[in-house]
């Protein structure tokens, strides 16, 4: 069952002769990180501790409460709280592994320190169109979550014996979060053959589920009850998009994550292809969006044209230094453009 039977004879050598001796390792997820890069990262670090590496998790800001009781969490840095604090241990490691995205625009002025770092550099990621700063790209965009594709990997090394119940639990989470619960078309038999080994090395479906999905504040829920009153289908253009104002989301005390699934509520829409969320932050001068669509519309390339972003065929993210109301004009002239194809999407 392993896919990464064909993984490129040399990036197999590299990785192994990189981990051949004793070395200290940080590992960085993206901003914001989601369950899929907080998951990947803490279960890589568990095998690599386990394999005799010191490692580091150092995440470039805050991730959500919801995330914060994976096996690892408590021993997360958090560089926009202690640069100094994570750039010593970046000025000292020998290998910097980034996992779950492939561009150092994505942590902001972490990725300028990283990118100066003599460290050996490692991506281990699942996004399209990786930039060439590594020394070593380990790169699957076919896989559904960089947890999976990190499974792989330690199946490839000859480590799934280790495989205990917190690497499993770890990486879990990021193929629950990042398959929409089993649902994406990324989701494969051989998905569910490695959740099926995840569990018997004893990884708490039922339980992790809870702790991610039904862990949400009250907040949450009255911001969701605002959201869904927000969102509008242009019904030929087959596209709903919902916005979320700064004082919206202060009006019901917004803390990071709360917004997270909510995109999804425009695709059950019978017809829909395309939905978008908008959420605004006055503080800081731009709306940051998130894209999900079904079959052919690729918002991977939508959101690269026109919204400063990227990410998966049917999943990306993006940002605009624009007011709220000027970002949603500016999205109505962009969907104008891809009428055709939207109407055409299947
Ligand atoms: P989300 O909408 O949940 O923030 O992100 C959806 C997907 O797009 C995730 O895989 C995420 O890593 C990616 N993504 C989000 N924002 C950006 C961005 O600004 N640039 C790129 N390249 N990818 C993004
Ligand atoms: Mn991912």
């Amino acid at each position: 069952m392993c896919i990464l039977a064909r993984m490129k004879i040399e990036q197999n050598i590299a990785l192994k002769s990189l981990l051949e001796n004793p070395q200290k390792t940080v590992i960085v997820p993206h901003k914001s990180p989601d369950g899929d890069a907080m998951g990947s990262c803490l279960g890589w670090k568990i095998l690599l501790e386990k394999i005799g590496h010191t490692a580091t998790v150092i995440s470039p800001d805050h991730y959500p409460n919801f995330l914060k009781w994976i096996p690892g969490s408590d021993e997360v840095l958090i560089y926009e709280d202690s640069p100094e604090v994570a750039q010593k241990h970046l000025l000292q490691a020998d290998s910097i592994f980034v996992l779950d995205f492939n561009s150092l625009k994505r942590i902001g002025d972490m990725g300028d320190f990283i990118g100066d770092c003599k460290a050996k550099k490692i991506i281990i990621d699942h996004h399209r169109d990786p930039e060439d700063f590594a020394d070593l790209l380990i790169s699957y965009p076919e896989i559904g979550s960089t947890c999976e594709l990190v499974y792989h990997l330690i199946s490839t090394m000859g480590q799934s014996d280790l495989i205990d119940k917190n690497i499993a639990t770890a990486l879990y989470v990021g193929i629950l979060t990042d398959t929409g619960s089993f649902r994406f078309p990324s989701v494969t038999p051989t998905t569910h053959k490695v959740v099926a080994h995840l569990i018997e090395c004893g990884a708490e479906h039922s339980e992790i589920s809870n702790k991610i999905k039904d862990t949400a504040s009250l907040g949450r829920l009255q911001l969701l009850g605002i959201a869904l009153n927000n969102l509008h289908y242009i019904e030929d253009l087959r596209t709903a998009y919902i916005t979320l104002s700064t004082e919206e989301l202060n009006s019901c005390n917004y803390q990071k994550g709360d917004t997270e699934g909510f995109v999804n509520y425009g695709l059950s829409i019978e017809g829909s292809v395309l939905a978008i969320i908008l959420i605004e932050n006055k503080q800081e001068g731009y709306v940051k969006m998130s894209f999900r669509s079904k079959g052919t519309f690729s918002v991977n390339d939508f959101a690269r044209t026109h919204f400063n972003g990227g990410g998966h065929h049917n999943a990306a993210g993006g940002r605009i230094e624009k007011s709220l109301v000027e970002t949603v004009e500016y999205l109505l002239e962009k969907l104008e453009l891809c009428r055709g194809d939207l109407q055409v999407a299947y």
